[in-house]
């Protein structure tokens, strides 16, 4: 079957706005956390450095997020 493996897609607001897809206009997106890398930068006040990214249910591209 499969169905359980794959999580369902969610609409995303950004700051009031809904994201849609930037390639296909689709708004069903895929949430991801990725830990950044950051060696040779002295970021002390930033204990854990991490983007957000949505991945369009529909293409695959990919919305990269830095949290705020
Ligand atoms: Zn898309």
């Amino acid at each position: 079957m499969g169905l359980f493996d794959a999580p369902k897609p969610v609409r995303v607001e950004i700051k009031g706005h809904t994201l849609q897809c930037v390639i296909c206009g689709h708004q069903g997106f895929h949430r991801n956390e990725v830990k950044l890398e950051r060696a040779g930068l002295f970021t002390s006040d930033w204990s854990d450095p991490h983007a957000i990214c949505y991945e369009c249910d529909n293409c695959g591209y990919l919305h990269w997020f830095m949290p705020k």
